[in-house]
């Protein structure tokens, strides 16, 4: 069964599900991608991968594909988190969905599934964490941070790979500067934010203490390609305090500040949930859905001037966090 949107599988109803593959073949709206709106494009198409199994397991659906979200279609499958749903499911390529769907418009459509994930037992990581400590109040924090883990289709530079570099340059700018924040920045590479998030679970866990002494946190986890400045979950006010250090990013073209009312990056949004004033690199989002997730996410994507930006644009924010007089308000 090939159906375009939820709305269609529900009016189907359990007679015609039960016991089919059923295919979602929703089509990611490239234009708005390509307009600069990459991630609302994502938001649309992302809930059939995250959503579909279970609704059509709820029908009797045998298994579930999903055509693969993404702004480019280069026959490749692109991969992500579903929740559990009891039956097999999978991703197509976009242009094999438009092939399956083109066939069952004609007649019937027998697939026969062939799935090698599999899921192995918990095994102990660690999220990786370093302090540049801070010359007056070292025990108060700001954070600058990315994510470890990827889908293993692809290297996982863009997502993020880069992040975490970024992270790392931002204490290595400072020290190359031999500038010396007066509070102390805690670079944090997180593990598990594609699977569910037990890196920033046990740091929530293990830190809550801190998170009253942590004056900002930050993440970049939407690629390496020109930043053009911050989402932000913070008070009014405190966005009104950051107008002098957009001054300085608007001078590479990284001066947007966008407010949020959801957490602005997943490992900081217990953070962020607990009032701890939370930024995210927003990056220009044009390309990064073409690589995202699949296994066109390889270093030759990340081009070294955008990345150095993006770095600069974390040491920026992060320094003016860590050395401000007083602490963003909340
Ligand atoms: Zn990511």
């Amino acid at each position: 069964m090939v159906v375009k949107d939820f709305d269609e599988l529900k009016a189907l109803g359990h007679d015609k599900v039960a016991g089919k593959i059923v295919l979602f073949n929703e089509i990611f709206d490239k234009q708005k991608a390509a307009g600069g709106m990459a991630f609302a494009a994502y938001g649309e198409s992302v809930r059939y991968r995250g959503a579909g199994p279970k609704a059509a397991a709820d029908l009797g659906a045998a298994a579930a594909l999903v055509r693969s979200v993404g702004s480019a279609d280069f026959r490749l499958p692109h991969t992500g988190f579903s929740f559990p749903a009891g039956i097999p499911a999978g991703a197509v390529a976009a242009e094999d969905a438009a092939l399956i769907a083109h066939l069952a418009a004609e007649g019937k459509v027998r697939m026969h599934l062939t799935l090698t994930p599999q899921k192995l037992p918990d095994a102990i990581s660690y999220n990786v964490i370093a302090d540049l400590k801070g010359s007056e109040h070292p025990e108060q924090f700001v954070i600058v941070s990315g994510h470890l883990d990827s889908w293993d289709l692809g290297t996982g530079a863009i997502d993020d790979g880069a992040g975490v570099a970024v992270a790392m340059e931002t204490a290595e700018i400072l020290q190359r500067l031999h500038l010396r924040p007066k509070r102390t920045l805690r670079v944090i590479a997180w593990m598990d934010e594609e699977s569910g998030g037990s890196g920033s679970q046990a740091y929530s866990k293990d830190y809550s203490a801190d998170f009253i002494h942590t004056v900002g946190a930050i993440e970049s986890d939407s690629g390496a390609a020109h930043p053009l400045g911050f989402a932000v979950k913070m008070s009014a006010r405190a966005s009104e305090l950051l107008r002098p250090v957009l001054e300085i990013l608007q001078s590479f073209g990284a001066s947007a500040l966008l407010p949020t009312s959801y957490p602005p990056g997943a490992d900081i949004a217990a953070m962020a949930e607990s009032g701890v004033p939370a930024l995210s690199i927003m990056q220009d989002g044009r390309t990064y859905f073409h690589y995202h997730h699949t296994a066109a996410d390889t270093l030759d994507k990340i081009v070294p001037s955008e990345l150095r930006e993006n770095a600069a644009a974390m040491a920026v924010m992060g320094y003016a966090l860590a050395n401000m007089k007083d602490p963003l308000p909340r």
